[in-house]
């Protein structure tokens, strides 16, 4: 038994990225300017795409990402209920209608199969989510996209960095939005970025600042001009260079925290391919997982308690576990607004009840990993069936 609880998912900052921030505050520059700039460049050239637009979180990304294709009322955007919430309210956002298709069984990300058949005269775009970091079948979407004339927009806030078919992710659709938020692998506190081809984010990057044709740091810089024109009724989401200041340190620090991330998830499912009562997670075998998390699923028939109280049973353990995601056609808003059952989504619905996600973060030492493995093996053991 663990003498301290552990933690699910703490932030990996240091020194490095303290030091980083205070020389961002010195600089006099505080929000979107040069620290932004080059942090787009860098995570642009990290995942393979023409362009980057540095926003305020990931769900700005997704949401800007959708106004600037033109996606708005009248028109749907098929995306998957095995997500977090504000997938499926940018949709809601810019005035669309979501359309939610089922997803496999195995990756537990969009079926291509369910895409295609909720394909409508009105559909717009496609709007995949890289579940826990595992790249989505993109060739069939790819296909479903270009034979529909759909727009690509992926979620990728699990997802840096991760390889489809020897692509990056934020490389391959039209539009690919990440996140930064304080639990994914890189953190700015809050943050996000949008990749895409360098005349699509140039469209995307006024939709990120109030609509303003030039941003503040091209108006107050030497030889700069006061004037702008609004070209259309903007957001304001911009990123600041205080977060990019963060964001600049962490992608530096992305490949260790990745080759970390790997010896965890090395040791998780050498040790849960052993258990009866768990069925560790899978990774194709044309894919590179961004494991941004390390998710199990119960097998409830070898158990005699079910999933909320095997992360009960965790909990007085010490060690912290949670559950991604409560699909979203269960949460009241969309469940009554659409009227959805369960059931509309079974394969979404079933992995509901049987999933945990254990921690799995870079400051995880192999101490902690065993006294995770050996609390699941407890409960496993303790109420078997
Ligand atoms: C975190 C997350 C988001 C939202 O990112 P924010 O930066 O918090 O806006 C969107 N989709 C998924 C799947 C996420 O996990």
């Amino acid at each position: 038994m663990r003498e301290t609880f552990l933690s699910f998912s703490p932030p990996a900052v240091g020194e490095e990225e303290i030091a980083e921030v205070a020389a961002a505050l010195r600089s006099g520059w505080l929000t979107t300017g040069p620290r932004v700039a080059r942090f787009e460049r860098e995570l642009a050239e990290a995942v393979g795409a023409e362009a980057a637009l540095g926003v305020s979180s990931g769900t700005a990304a997704m949401q800007v990402g959708l106004a600037a294709l033109g996606i708005g009322a009248g028109d749907e955007v098929i995306t998957t209920p095995m997500t977090f919430c504000s997938t499926v309210h940018v949709i809601e956002h810019v005035g669309a209608t979501p359309v939610l298709a089922d997803v496999e069984p195995g990756t537990l990300c969009i079926d291509p199969v369910a895409v295609e058949a909720a394909v409508t005269p009105r559909t717009k775009a496609i709007l995949p989510v890289h579940l826990y970091g595992h790249p989505c079948a993109m060739g069939p979407l790819l296909e479903i996209a270009k034979a529909n004339g759909l727009a690509l927009v992926e979620d990728a806030a699990h997802a840096l960095p991760a390889i489809w078919n020897g692509r990056t992710v934020g490389s391959i659709g039209d539009l690919t939005a990440f996140s930064f938020y304080a639990t994914k692998n890189l953190t700015t506190a809050e943050g996000g970025m949008l990749t895409g081809a360098k005349e699509l984010i140039d469209r995307a990057r006024p939709w990120a600042l109030h609509g303003m044709s030039r941003d503040a740091h091209a108006r107050y810089q030497a030889g700069g001009s006061w004037y702008y024109e609004v070209v259309l009724p903007g957001y304001k989401c911009n990123l600041t260079d205080l977060q990019a200041a963060l964001g600049l340190v962490q992608l530096a620090k992305l490949p260790r925290f990745q080759e970390r991330r790997a010896q965890i998830v090395s040791r998780y499912t050498a040790a849960f391919a052993e258990m009866p009562a768990v069925e560790p997670p899978v990774e194709r075998s044309n894919v590179a997982s961004a494991w941004h998390l390390y998710v199990i699923r119960l097998r409830l028939a070898r158990l005699t308690i079910d999933r909320n109280r095997f992360i009960a049973e965790l909990a007085a353990r010490d060690i912290g576990a949670s559950v991604h995601f409560i699909p979203v056609h269960l949460h009241p808003y969309y469940r009554d607004r659409y009227g959805f059952a369960p059931d509309d989504f079974p394969v979404a619905h079933a992995a509901y009840h049987r999933i945990v996600s254990l921690p799995l973060h870079p400051g995880l030492t192999d101490a902690d990993v065993d006294d995770v493995i050996a609390a699941v093996a407890e409960v496993a053991e303790t109420f078997a069936r």
